[in-house]
């Protein structure tokens, strides 16, 4: 008996390694870079945002993942961040340009840059290639520091770099401008993430096949 139920058994592990292998190989795993000062209190929710994103892009059976995220030295300094934020409602300009050249330096396909200074968040895909750069401001003041706040705001952001564009529905994770969404918008007693629209969920399945 123990030899057949050996031979069985590995004829079960063998089949099951082999989907495992193809599910692997055609899953996309996104690099995820979090730049921080040592001990910032953010890095908990941007992890929770990056867990959400994983959870919505399963639930809607795309093969793309993020990891969760390796945390490095603030290598550029805010300014460099600042100085993109007049840029991203045209997509790119000069300091876009020259803080992607900063950023070719560091590793990750996603970088996310938790500023010191005070800056308008912002997420910015890098044109096609299913990588860019988020930056949030500092969550010890109002809107970040309003409770279910900062996650949401990370969550947009990400949701950017992943393809997504703004709508106006105020009950939604990506409203903002030219709608007057703004993140205090995110603020609830209950923790919870704000959902997409169909039209996000369409634009998802396109994007990540
Ligand atoms: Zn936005």
């Amino acid at each position: 008996m123990m030899p057949l139920f050996g031979a069985v058994a590995c004829r079960q592990s063998g089949r099951v390694d082999q989907e495992a292998v193809q599910n692997t190989v055609a899953a996309r795993g996104l690099r995820m870079t979090i730049l921080a000062a040592p001990g910032d209190p953010r890095v908990g929710p941007v992890r929770e945002a990056i867990a959400h994103w994983n959870s919505e892009l399963r639930r809607l059976g795309r093969r793309v993942q993020l990891d969760s995220g390796t945390i490095r030295d603030k290598s550029v300094p805010d300014e460099a961040f600042r100085a993109v934020v007049p840029e991203v409602m045209f997509g790119g300009g000069p300091a876009t340009t020259r803080l992607r050249e900063r950023l070719s330096a560091v590793p990750g396909d996603i970088v996310i840059a938790l500023s010191e200074t005070d800056l308008i968040s912002f997420g910015i895909p890098w044109r096609g290639e299913g990588t860019g750069i988020v930056a949030i401001r500092p969550s010890d003041k109002p809107p970040l520091s309003l409770p279910n706040t900062l996650r949401n705001v990370v969550a947009h952001e990400i949701g950017h770099v992943l393809g997504l564009r703004h709508n106006s529905d105020s009950t939604t994770l990506m409203c903002g401008r030219p709608a007057p969404c703004r993140p205090s918008a995110f603020a609830s007693d209950t923790p919870r993430f704000f959902p997409l629209t169909a039209s996000d969920e369409q634009r998802l399945r396109q994007r990540w096949p």
